[in-house]
């Protein structure tokens, strides 16, 4: 397993926005480095912050789950 495949695995936690975790700052560290993951997480992050910008329709516990799941095919085309 490359860095990329454990970053992108765990980008997840990322957006969910708990730094406090260790590893958000790893993640964020590979970030800073590599610009396909930069890429696909500003792809996502950008998902994620449109659907928060609805505060009418906030995020789901569905959609949340949908988006993860998302997430997880991605990972594993
Ligand atoms: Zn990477």
């Amino acid at each position: 397993m490359t860095d990329c495949d454990k970053v992108l695995k765990n980008l997840y936690k990322l957006l969910e926005g708990d730094g406090s975790l260790p590893i958000c700052r790893v993640l964020q560290e590979h970030l800073d480095a590599c610009e396909s993951c930069a890429r696909f997480y500003k792809e996502i992050k950008e998902v994620v912050e449109l659907c928060r910008n609805f505060p009418e329709e906030p995020i789901s516990e569905e959609h949340h789950n949908k988006l993860k799941e998302f997430l997880r095919k991605e990972l594993h085309k």
